[in-house]
């Protein structure tokens, strides 16, 4: 065996970017795709659109000026021409690149101004006997200023000198008809000769089946490790409500919705158990989470137990506040508001009650989990809009809730809260369960009657002017309406500018109405007090960045404008749409685009504008984006699935789960190796 190799600090850096923490880690990391440089293509022969290398003589070299500088190179063989081009290049390559040089070069080929072309090819200069590479050559997921090269050498030296023993028992392997794990992971970092790069590449072949099976399989087992320990945890047993919840149900203006009941009727069950509920309550913007919510609450109070409803952002926080206290303050309990944004003196008296357990239900943001808030006795923690949270501002609720109880007088008293998070996430229900199969999940799947869907209409720019006057015509006939300002991904100073000119163009445009604005960089009372007087009616028009975009609760609301749509993702113009229709007027939605559309712009548009159902909606998103994109670690707390697709690879979902059983039962050494080899450190994050 080899010596493993040295890696500098810098590296380290780079490659901790790319989830590798530890050595073992390199082996997991696996290409993206392969290229062939196993055999030349005759110029003659290629095609536009296939990826090839092909050799031949520089005929002709020289810099073009229009539309850019670029470098333009002739190369021939003996049956045709290719150009390569190159529109950022270094003086070295340019030398590199002369007139009488054999030159090797591998790339996409398209058609170009001349002909065929490559642009920026990977070329280098050969003679006659260099050799052709004996295997597909790897091309790996990196980051800035890591090279392939680099990585590759990397990933071979730990081939070289880690052990690739199988985690999985000699009969299992039999069983499931499944490749070793050094066969596969050798076999998909060094292919050999004979295997095609599309077998690779689709990912069908069997090593790639191995090692899509092992990774379901690691997340299979880790969702039912921690649902055993979750078991075996104590709570505080909430028995089931009793007269505050009906009074509290009696004096709503409205009668609950089915979904309502049996989700609420879900979570109460969990409520009653010694073992601490881990719940998300899933369902559409505007669906009704809250009142759901605010029955949990009463039901802990009820038990004389605290409650903490932590949201996402101020806005949310303080809307949940305003609810809340508007519902429980007519039964005697007067929820405590915590917010960063209090000043020192309160934010203290706030945490002073909560601790001495001067008030059993604390409302805010995740100022509510920082170091210096202690709970009195804390039996359930409600997280609204929880994919909106950080994986650390969880971890620190989920340990916080640890700690909560710890000091309470009585050991009989060691409890850990029950935790209940609610979601509009866009996951497909079905994707929902599979990964979060740690949790449990309620689904809410119908909306509060007597609500007529939001109609949504798409219109080009070129007629701004007409939807301007739709504004004003719908504003000066008593409705209100919001303008959604462009999302800029670059740069925030740009997005402040622009909303900013929005404002003053539409105030300038609409002298007869008051037009407010919302925007992040407003301090939260300034915030507060604009979203105040658009719900009091005081403003009729309110221009607003998409910090309007979660949870916000203006039912007389009925138009909505978003501008420049196309820029915005299919979640998010959903979450933005589902601000308007809260009421019982009929709504409207205006998608303004900018031409020329891109096919994905075009295509989430098209989304937007048949579907109202946001499940559907999260259908098609994972359609064109992948579950990668929408359960990203960082978004969700959630493991991302980096080789195996829920979609594709069913299947293997159904064998990993019946296998995780198996060797939870009968193999727990195996378990816990294959545990360690995927998961390593990260297996605390994924149930946050
Ligand atoms: P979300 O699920 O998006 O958090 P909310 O809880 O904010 O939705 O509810 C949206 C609106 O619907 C609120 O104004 C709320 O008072 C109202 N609502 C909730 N449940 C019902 C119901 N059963 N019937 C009528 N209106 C309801
Ligand atoms: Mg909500």
């Amino acid at each position: 065996m080899n010596a493993p190799a040295k890696i500098s600090p810098v590296t380290l850096a780079k490659l901790a970017k790319l989830g590798i923490h530890h050595r073992a880690d390199l082996l997991l990391h696996l290409p993206l795709r392969y290229e062939d440089e196993t055999h030349l293509a005759p110029i003659a022969t290629v095609q536009p659109g296939e990826t090839v290398q092909v050799q031949g003589a520089i005929t002709h070299n020289e810099i073009a000026f229009r539309p850019r500088r670029t470098l333009v190179c002739r190369l021939e063989d003996s049956g045709g021409e290719l150009y390569l081009r190159f529109l950022n290049f270094y003086p070295s390559q340019q030398k590199q690149l002369v007139v009488g040089k054999q030159i090797r070069a591998v790339g996409e080929v398209r058609m170009g101004y001349y002909g065929l072309e490559m642009v920026h090819p990977k070329c280098r200069v050969v003679d006659d006997n260099t050799p052709l590479q004996q295997s597909l050559t790897p091309v790996y997921p990196t980051t800035a200023g890591l090279s392939q090269p680099i990585l590759r050498k990397l990933i071979v030296n730990a081939l070289d000198t880690l052990p690739l023993n199988d985690t999985l028992p000699d009969a299992l392997l039999k069983k499931l008809k499944l490749t070793s794990f050094s066969e596969s992971i050798r076999l998909l970092h060094n292919p050999t000769p004979d295997i095609a790069a599309s077998a690779l590449e689709q990912r069908s072949h069997p090593a790639w089946r191995r090692i899509k099976f092992d990774e379901l399989l690691a997340q299979q087992l880790s969702m039912r490790v921690h649902h055993r320990e979750r078991s075996k945890r104590t709570a505080p047993r909430l028995a089931p409500p009793r007269q505050l919840t009906a009074c509290l149900i009696k004096a709503l203006p409205f009668a609950l919705t089915n979904a309502q009941q049996r989700t609420f009727a879900e979570i109460s069950r969990d409520l009653a158990q010694p073992h601490p509920m881990q719940r998300l309550l899933l369902g559409d913007v505007g669906s009704g989470k809250t009142i759901v919510a605010a029955l949990a609450a009463l039901q802990a109070i009820e038990n004389g137990y605290q409650v903490a409803l932590m949201a996402p952002t101020e806005i949310l926080a303080e809307q949940n506040y305003l609810k809340l206290r508007d519902w429980l303050e007519p039964l005697g309990i007067a929820p405590v508001w915590l917010s960063g944004s209090l000043k020192k003196k309160d934010k203290q008296l706030a945490a002073k009650r909560i601790a001495t357990g001067g008030t059993l239900l604390a409302i805010g943001t995740h100022a509510l989990f920082q170091q210096h808030v202690s709970f009195h006795k804390l039996g359930l923690a409600i997280v609204d809009e929880q994919h909106r949270f950080g994986v650390q501002q969880r971890l620190a609720l989920h340990n916080k809730g640890k700690a909560a109880n710890a000091d309470a007088p009585c050991k009989s008293e060691l409890f850990e809260p029950h935790q209940l998070m609610m979601s509009a996430t866009p996951i497909p229900r079905t994707l929902a369960m599979s990964y979060y199969a740690d949790l449990d999940v309620s689904v809410i799947d119908e909306l509060p009657p007597g609500r007529t869907p939001v109609i949504t209409k798409l219109v080009s720019d070129e007629r701004r002017d007409e939807v301007i006057d739709r504004v004003r015509a719908a504003c000066m006939a008593g409705q209100q309406a919001y303008w959604v300002c462009p999302l800029i991904d670059e740069s925030e100073a740009l997005q402040l500018q622009t909303v900013l000119e929005t404002y003053q163009l539409l105030t300038e445009i609409f002298p007869e109405l008051h037009v407010g604005l919302v925007h992040g960089k407003l301090d939260n009372a300034e915030k507060a007090r604009v979203m105040a007087a658009f719900k009091a009616g005081e403003l009729q028009l309110l221009v607003a960045t998409t910090v309007i975009e979660v949870g916000v609760d203006v039912p007389s609301a009925s138009l909505m404008v978003i501008d420049h749509a196309e820029r915005m993702g299919l979640a998010q113009l959903h979450q933005l749409r589902g601000r308007v229709g809260r009421g019982a007027a009929q709504s409207l939605c205006i998608l303004l685009y900018q031409q020329p559309l891109s096919e994905l712009a075009r295509a989430r548009l098209k989304i937007i504008f048949e579907s109202n159902d946001g499940f559907a909606i999260a259908q098609h998103d994972l359609q064109l984006r992948g579950p990668g994109e929408l359960l990203g670690a960082r978004q969700s707390g959630v493991a991302m699935l980096r080789f195996a697709d829920i979609n594709t690879d069913e299947d293997l979902l159904h064998l990993a789960r019946h296998a995780a059983e198996e060797l939870l039962q009968e193999y727990p050494d195996a378990a816990r190796a294959h545990l360690r080899r995927w998961m390593g450190n990260k297996h605390d994050y994924l149930y946050v």
